[in-house]
């Protein structure tokens, strides 16, 4: 058996990158509980689910640390010569990430961003920076040479701004709101920067009278009230077939009445509560009828805000606005056409489930829906390695798996005359 001709070796500058992130990756899973309670001491959130962000968080270096070598280019058959494509690095990269998921959502910008070879400037919300800061520490733990990923606290009117106006940074990548998200790219657009945007939405959990209604129902409170709904893939309307609408609704009700709301420091805690006394009204502005479920919550300490059911029309402001709370609107229809009429009838286009037992009709719905991740009978949105956003006005580009590196990378092609 030959020895390896150096030649045939891989490049050592990809073999000391996936080194470096795969470190980071490991130095993430050593740290999980730490890294798990900061986050829930940040958010608020429960431990519960803190600690399944963490651990994404290191599959998805994980998964990047794998993809370094992976996103190459092609050859492209030209006369004359040979044509071929380098993904090149962009540079210095801006970061803007949001208070709901800071560490988790971090990751998978930082991830293929670094795997592209860029150097990276993040800047968390002002509410929940503490994750970011640890993630930097490990980063630098792990060997990334200082001055590569690089964690800067701040308002984003000045830290964020300053991203997005100067002009050796050459992409933002930004989680957060619609409005937020217009800024950026206006800014963007003074120096030709790249932008990817993950915004709002306003996802439609579609159930059939065909369904599993014991499962649908019983998965519904998840999809919507996890990280007290303060999560942009949040099924926040529920869409249900007239035939089946009273049944749902009971199963509904029932399943959110075992919802574990309380302390999040309590493994058992399913919803904490909300981010700030002011999300806090805001949510509460959208519930203008009597729900016909509300839960408890405690009274304490805490922005606590009940899992609420609304029943709603299409054109409620509850049913076309991100309510970013454990506020769902109960929408009834017709048949599958009217369904995919109410579904699209937003100007957002994230996530979104069907729930039906006809698989021809399961096909034939996810293709008409206007969002950038379906699933059927599940409610699943995010795994390290198939890719997420939006369409419409939730946003684009995509995160997670080998598509977010086509956002982390120029594509240069050189073609060399063989005349
Ligand atoms: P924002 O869009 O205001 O904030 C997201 C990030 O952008 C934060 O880091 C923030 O910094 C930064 N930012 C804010 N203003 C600017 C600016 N002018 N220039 C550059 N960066 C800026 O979201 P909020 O946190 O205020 O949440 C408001 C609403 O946005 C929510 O109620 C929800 O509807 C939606 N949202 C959607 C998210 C999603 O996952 N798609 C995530 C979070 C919010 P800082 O906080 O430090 O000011």
């Amino acid at each position: 058996m030959p020895g390896l001709d150096p030649v045939a070796r891989l490049p050592e500058h990809l073999l000391a990158n996936a080194r470096l992130l795969r470190r980071l990756a490991t130095l993430v899973e050593e740290h999980s509980e730490e890294l798990a309670q900061i986050e829930s001491h940040n958010v608020g959130k429960p431990i519960s689910g803190a600690r399944g962000e963490v651990g994404m968080v290191a599959q998805v270096l994980h998964y990047y640390a794998g993809a370094v070598d992976k996103h190459f280019g092609e050859t492209i058959p030209v006369g004359g010569g040979v044509d071929m494509t380098f993904r090149e690095p962009l540079g210095i990269v801006g970061l803007i990430t949001p208070w709901n998921f800071p560490i988790n959502i971090a990751s998978w910008k930082i991830g293929p961003a670094l795997a592209c070879g860029n150097t990276v400037v993040i800047k968390p919300a002002e509410l929940t920076p503490l994750s970011t800061m640890r993630l930097g520490e490990l980063a630098l733990e792990a060997g990334i040479p200082e001055g590569v990923l690089n964690v800067v606290v701040g308002k984003g009117l000045v830290v964020g701004q300053r991203l997005i106006e100067h002009q050796h940074v050459a992409k933002i990548g930004f989680t957060g709101s619609t409005e937020v998200g217009q800024l950026v790219m206006q800014g963007a657009s003074k120096t030709i920067k790249r932008v990817t945007l993950e915004l709002g939405g306003k996802s439609a959990n579609v159930i059939f009278a065909d369904a599993d209604l014991e499962k649908a129902a019983a998965a519904a409170p998840y999809a919507v009230f996890d990280n007290a709904g303060q999560d942009c893939c949040a099924r926040s309307r529920i869409l249900v077939e007239r035939s089946a609408y009273d049944r749902f609704a009971e199963l509904l009700i029932e399943a959110t009445r075992n919802l574990k709301v309380g302390d999040p420091e309590d493994d058992a805690t399913e919803m904490g509560p909300l981010i700030s006394a002011q999300h806090r009204a805001t949510v509460a502005s959208f519930v203008e009828s009597e729900p016909i479920f509300r839960g408890d919550a405690p009274d304490g300490k805490g922005f606590w805000y009940p899992a609420t059911i609304v029943e709603a029309r299409p054109d409620d402001r509850v049913a076309r606005e991100e309510v970013f709370g454990p506020v769902v609107a109960l929408i009834p229809f017709e048949d599958e056409a009217d369904a995919i009429r109410i579904a699209n009838d937003s100007e957002y286009g994230l996530s979104g489930s069907i729930w039906t037992l006809d698989g021809a009709r399961a096909f034939r719905v996810a293709r008409a829906i206007e969002s950038g991740v379906l699933s059927i009978n599940s409610n699943s949105s995010v795994r390290p390695s198939t890719p997420f956003g939006g369409f419409k006005r939730s946003g684009f580009g995509r995160e997670l798996g080998m598509h977010a590196l086509e956002g982390y990378s120029e594509i240069k092609n050189v073609f060399y005359s063989t005349d």
